[in-house]
């Protein structure tokens, strides 16, 4: 069950005005990469930054994939506990999604994979794991066993690493970098359910982002922008049911099993998209009242909350941005101050 990317997608082309109606004035590429569809828009005569953009996101694709074979991920990950060298690339996310790992106190984990995979999210062949079974597993899982030496990267035999929760906003900060530098002063790029925006719209007004509504085809809120990355991480985005029961792709690393904190979906709006990214899984992993916690603590970026009870949590900087929508237009919105 993959819900969501598409109606955000529609949404977004409604409300930002890329493709189809713009191709006169912008240049799109669409591809499937990372298990999504992506489309990159560049306002202006920018053809070749577009096909740029497209080529960065298969080259990053082939380096990040965990199941590919031919992966720099699927090379460590198979290293039996020897040192391997990675790109430059890969090491520099590794490394920011290390430190990240750590901010928010391991609920972002990125040696989260042999859960994952037991799971069957990797391969779409769910089932539920015994809780022995998770448990054996999660003796594997701890991101501080991951050594770093320059590009030198050794794991622990056993450990293996999943960048899935960092890896499309690691992606839209290195394609609108590459934009930026090819002159592109206003780009909508759509990886999955992330979203980054270079610039504003080429009109100078803000792009409008649709946050999904969980619960159908519409979307539950938006969000005005400029130069920013919005992410979510929502249970409906990747899940699948047994006997009653529905169990989504973000696990708790404490526990093993889907994190319910009572959310939603998490939605992050910074300018660095890979923070965006690992802030929206790991504070869904949180909670709501631990996510508020880490907001007040850390801050750099704002959140839009969608809670199980109906409620949306938002943070003040974005209290003159967003605005809640269909279904939800008529929710509370709970703003949080420092
Ligand atoms: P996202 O859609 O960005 O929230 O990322 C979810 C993906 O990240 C999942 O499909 C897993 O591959 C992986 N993942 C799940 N839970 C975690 C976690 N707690 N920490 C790091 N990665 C995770
Ligand atoms: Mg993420």
């Amino acid at each position: 069950m993959r819900k969501g990317i598409i109606p955000l997608l529609l949404c977004l082309c409604l409300l930002a005005g890329c493709a189809g109606r713009a191709a006169n004035d912008a240049e799109t590429v669409e591809l499937m990469a990372m298990d999504t569809f992506m489309r990159v828009t560049a306002y202006g005569e920018h053809r070749e930054a577009a096909e740029l953009a497209k080529e960065e996101i298969t080259a990053l694709e082939s380096l990040l994939s965990v199941t590919d074979e031919g992966s720099e991920i699927y090379a460590a990950n198979h290293a039996e506990g020897k040192p391997v060298t990675l790109s430059s690339d890969t090491a520099a996310l590794l490394s920011r999604a290390l430190e990240l790992c750590e901010s928010t106190g391991g609920a972002l984990d990125v040696t989260i994979y042999p859960v994952v995979r037991a799971w069957g999210f990797t391969t779409d062949e769910f089932r539920v794991p015994e809780a022995d079974e998770l448990a054996a597993l999660l003796e594997r899982v701890d991101y501080t066993q991951v050594s770093m030496e320059g590009n030198t990267l050794t794991l622990p035999a056993g450990v293996e690493l999943d960048l899935g929760a960092v890896a499309k906003g690691w992606t839209g900060d290195r394609v609108a970098a590459l934009l930026r530098q090819q002159g592109v002063e206003s780009a909508l790029l759509e990886l999955g359910g992330n979203i980054h925006t270079v610039g504003a719209k080429p009109d100078g007004s803000l792009w409008r982002v649709a946050v999904t509504d969980p619960a159908g085809d519409g979307y539950a809120g938006v969000v005005e922008v400029a130069n920013k990355a919005v992410v979510t991480s929502g249970g409906y985005e990747r899940c699948f049911e047994r006997d009653g029961e529905t169990y989504w792709h973000i696990i708790d690393p404490d526990t093993g099993y889907p994190a319910r904190t009572g959310l939603q979906s998490v939605t992050v709006v910074a300018e660095e998209g890979v923070k965006c990214d690992a802030l929206s899984t790991a504070l869904f992993v949180m909670g709501p009242e631990k996510a508020a916690e880490f907001w007040r603590e850390t801050g750099g970026f704002d959140f839009i909350l969608l809670t199980g009870g109906g409620e949306i949590v938002i943070t003040e900087g974005i209290e003159g941005s967003f605005s809640p929508y269909g279904a939800w237009i008529d929710q509370t919105v709970i703003v949080l101050r420092r």
